[in-house]
């Protein structure tokens, strides 16, 4: 391992950067952070900043790696199902997982933000805030800064720069100019926005609160996820353009007709809906693939800089964090040896976030559509009850890629073969009693190794 002197520096504060500093400074490595942000502990988030996150096993498995989860029991909150309510005003619970162990956490972004922000600089690490980017010298390694206040330049030298500076980054946009660097950006037809319902008069929850709500409508989709405080922050998600998009909703009156005739049952809950409607951004969701993903050993990008993806699968800082975990369990095999890290590191993640970001997209139809269709209700019952006969055989893909670590690339090609099975299964039957167990075992072990193989 090399000396406590060698410095690493880090672009962007935001979730994947301090993480990646803590486990780097628990190996002895000096790490900086320029973020371009103010310090979001001293000055007030802007509107649109405050969207929680859905936080699984590959997530709290890096959080614990940091020495972090424990402490962070008290920001989250348990999310047992998705709670679907119908036009009706209906609710339809799915539980996520096979028992009270399989859930996912609700934690607000900028809660968990601070938290690793306080924690990198309890381990040491220097971070400087309104501090931007504006460049990177392929060729010398040098990091070009201007101070977003002052617009002063600076110049910051240093062996190693580690791009976590999210979608847009600065970094990758350098790494653009390299001959044969591959590059794609997918847009989303869809945008989003963030809205509110504030908690009762006891401060209590006004939902059920182990639950990620879902308003599915065909093309358009509303969430809400728990936050501590009582509220629960909602997202809501709407075509660009068209009969029911956001360009259509252009004024007060229109929102609310557009929420009483949708989402009924969710108004009476927002008594601010046209106010955090017309304060909060609309934002876009896009999916980035790129490589090489690193510059001979000097220079790597990492997390939503390196792969972003669409937020349909709830695996976006769930996948940067196991990065994270990657790049700092390939340190200990193989010491710093940076080109060769990076090319290893690149080589073990790429496949998979690849994969993440392709079910990511089709999770899309499955959340905002396939939810209510009464057909894919019962094949989930038929995969449940699967599940529970072959645990170790026939784990669902939802499962897989949230409540385990294998490898997303498995769980995606593993899903398919299910995906097939299940289908065969349930063509001609309507209740799970009916199911033909004998095909299922012969389908299942001629088809799937079990699972403790893959970990
Ligand atoms: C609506 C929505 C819902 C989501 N839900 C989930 C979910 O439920 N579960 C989940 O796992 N993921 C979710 N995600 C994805 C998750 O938010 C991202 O994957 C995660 O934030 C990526 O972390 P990052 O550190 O790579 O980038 P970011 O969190 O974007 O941080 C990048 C940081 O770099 C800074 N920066 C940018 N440019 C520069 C520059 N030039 N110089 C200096 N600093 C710079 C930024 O200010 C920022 O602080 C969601 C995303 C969205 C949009």
């Amino acid at each position: 391992m090399k000396p406590a002197s060698d410095k690493i520096t880090l672009i962007g504060a935001g979730l994947n950067g301090p993480l990646l500093a803590i486990l780097l400074m628990r190996r002895g490595f000096a790490v900086e952070i320029y973020e371009r942000r103010p310090d979001m502990r001293r000055v007030r988030m802007s509107a649109g900043r405050s969207i929680n996150l859905a936080l699984s096993t590959r997530g709290i498995h890096a959080l614990q790696q940091a020495g972090l989860w424990d402490g962070m029991r008290n920001i989250i909150i348990p999310m047992k199902g998705r709670m679907m309510h119908s036009v009706a005003g209906e609710l339809t619970f799915q539980p996520y997982g096979k028992n009270e162990a399989e859930v996912i956490n609700s934690i607000s972004r900028a809660e968990l933000n601070i938290a690793l922000i306080n924690a990198a600089e309890e381990h040491g690490a220097i971070v400087h805030f309104n501090q931007r980017c504006s460049g990177y010298d392929l060729k010398t390694g040098a990091v070009r800064l201007r101070n977003e206040k002052t617009d002063e330049e600076t110049v910051s030298e240093s062996s190693i720069v580690i791009g976590c500076d999210g979608s847009a980054s600065a970094m990758r946009a350098e790494m653009l100019k390299l001959n044969r660097f591959n590059f794609s950006q997918q847009y989303l037809d869809y945008g989003y926005k963030e809205l509110t319902i504030p908690a009762g008069p006891q401060g209590e929850h006004l939902l059920e609160i182990h639950a990620l709500h879902i308003w599915p409508r065909g093309n358009l989709m509303l969430i809400a996820l728990p936050n501590i405080d009582g509220t629960f922050a909602c997202i809501l998600f709407l075509p660009f353009e068209g009969t029911d998009s956001f360009a259509a909703l252009t004024a007060p009156a229109q929102v609310a007709r557009f929420f009483e005739s949708r989402f009924p049952d969710a108004v009476p809950l927002m008594p601010q809906l046209a106010e955090n409607y017309f304060a909060n951004p609309t934002g876009a969701m896009v999916t980035i693939k790129c490589s090489p993903w690193h510059v001979e050993g000097r220079a790597l990008l990492l997390g939503d800089a390196a792969h972003a993806i669409v937020p349909f699968f709830g695996q976006g800082i769930n996948s940067g964090f196991e990065d994270c975990t990657c790049l700092v369990e390939l340190l200990d095999r193989c010491g710093a040896d940076w080109p060769r890290l990076f090319a290893e590191f690149e080589k073990e993640r790429k496949i998979n976030t690849d994969a993440i970001a392709d079910m990511a997209i089709e999770n899309f139809t499955e959340m905002r559509d396939r939810v209510a269709d009464s057909r894919f209700l019962f094949r989930k019952k038929v995969e449940l009850a699967l599940e529970v006969k072959y645990p170790q055989l026939f784990v669902p893909k939802y499962a897989m890629v949230t409540f385990h670590r294998i490898p997303y690339s498995v769980a995606m090609a593993r899903g398919a073969i299910q995906d097939r099975i299940l289908a065969e299964l349930c063509e001609s039957i309507n209740r799970v009693e009916d199911l033909d167990w004998n095909n299922a075992d012969r389908l299942i072990e001629r088809d799937l190794t079990p699972l403790e193989l893959l970990q």
